[in-house]
């Protein structure tokens, strides 16, 4: 069934899938970072996850803890660009969803925007540097639009606007991280961390649609 609105504990269930599903991404993941950078993205990513499912069995208190408490698990466990950025992007994500009881569709977008404002504040990239951000933007663009559809509705259109970003960040050239030393020679392959953030929205809305 479709879910309309999520609970603090179905919140932790979808995190959990999210996670899984960036452990068997590890290898594509891997590979991304392999093709622009030093090939530890699918390592640090993963590592970060199983951080994250051990911190969440023990439960949160509410949705904002969920995801709050995903960020610092990923922050505390994982080294290199992407602890902080993805550790800041649950971080100041969740913040936005304090004292709500419920996660919507309006929850999604404020989610994405208020992690994606800290995460380009913290890390000095913005859209078309070839990051992170090249999923995440049009991500948070597509959820500020549909936010007052079924969050099942929402949820797909906005995991469809970060897989388009991710394809689109592979004509990019890299500005920003260590694929900036490629110049034009990282055109033609995908960011890493374009590629999570893919994942992320993909797994988020398998479980909002299950
Ligand atoms: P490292 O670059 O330390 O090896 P990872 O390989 O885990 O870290 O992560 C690399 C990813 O981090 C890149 O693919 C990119 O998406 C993201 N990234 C790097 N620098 C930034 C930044 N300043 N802002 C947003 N994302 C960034
Ligand atoms: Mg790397």
């Amino acid at each position: 069934m479709p879910k309309s609105t999520l609970s603090t504990a179905e919140v932790i269930e979808m995190l959990n899938l999210v996670a899984d599903r960036i452990i068997e991404a590890e290898p594509m993941l891997s590979e991304a970072d392999r093709n622009l950078g030093d090939g530890d993205h699918g390592l640090g990513m993963k590592r970060g996850m199983e951080a994250v499912k051990e911190k969440l069995a023990a439960g949160a208190e509410n949705i904002e803890k969920a995801f709050s408490n995903t960020g610092m698990a990923m922050m505390s466990s994982m080294g290199g660009a992407s602890g902080a950025i993805f550790g800041t992007f649950w971080r100041a994500g969740g913040k936005t969803l304090a004292g709500k009881d419920q996660f919507d569709a309006e929850g999604l977008a404020s989610l994405i925007k208020g992690g994606l404002d800290s995460v380009m504040a913290r890390g000095g990239a913005k859209p078309g540097d070839k990051t992170m951000i090249d999923a995440l933007h049009p991500a948070s663009l597509k959820a500020a639009e549909v936010a007052s559809q079924s969050l099942p509705d929402a949820a797909q259109a906005v995991a469809q606007a970060a897989v388009d970003g991710r394809d689109a960040s592979k004509a990019m050239i890299a500005t920003m991280g260590r694929a900036k030393t490629l110049g034009e020679q990282s055109i033609g392959h995908p960011d890493a961390g374009a590629c999570s953030v893919a994942v992320i929205f993909q797994a988020m809305s398998d479980y909002i649609s299950a």
